[in-house]
């Protein structure tokens, strides 16, 4: 992982305000969070997190995480946006997602910019790496990390407060 200068973090700070734009029309009740795909200073794909399909019948943002049993593996109630963009960047740019750069941002409880915790998300660790995207973005409190997803799969298994 590695802190971005003052003068890289120029760029990535637009594509975070970007993120931050694009999350608060994120359609989960739970916690609104935006990702953006960049390829070669060309943005690829944006999206926020929704439940699948948007379908109301899949919602369960209030459900309490604690209440389901143990091998249910995401707990989450929405498609994360990482997920989402993802997926559709694949589909709409197969060719492209390689060697991409993932931004990630998720809103406060009122709908303000929040620094980002540790990687803990095995879920979109995992995709980020399998689908071959080079970095991930995360805009924590000292700073705006980079990190290799190699790196970011592994930090997400190691999490703990
Ligand atoms: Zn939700
Ligand atoms: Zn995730």
């Amino acid at each position: 992982m590695q802190i971005l200068t003052w003068e890289e973090s120029k760029k990535a700070e637009q594509y975070f305000q970007l993120a931050w734009k694009i999350a608060q029309n994120a359609t989960c009740e739970r916690s609104k969070c935006g990702c953006i795909i960049v390829k070669n200073n060309i943005i690829i794909w944006q999206w926020r997190n929704t439940p699948p399909h948007n379908l109301e019948s899949q919602r369960r943002c209030t459900c309490d995480k604690n209440s389901y049993h143990r091998k249910v593996t995401d707990k989450t109630c929405c498609i994360h946006a990482e997920q989402r963009a993802i997926m559709d960047a694949l589909k709409n740019h197969p060719n492209e997602i390689e060697g991409a750069d993932l931004y990630f941002m998720r809103l406060d409880k009122e709908w303000n910019m929040s620094k980002s915790w540790k990687p803990y998300c095995t879920i979109c660790s995992k995709m980020a790496l399998d689908t071959w995207i080079k970095h991930f973005f995360l805009w924590h409190e000292n700073g705006i990390a980079k990190y290799d997803t190699e790196e970011y799969n592994l930090l997400s298994y190691q999490y703990n407060e």
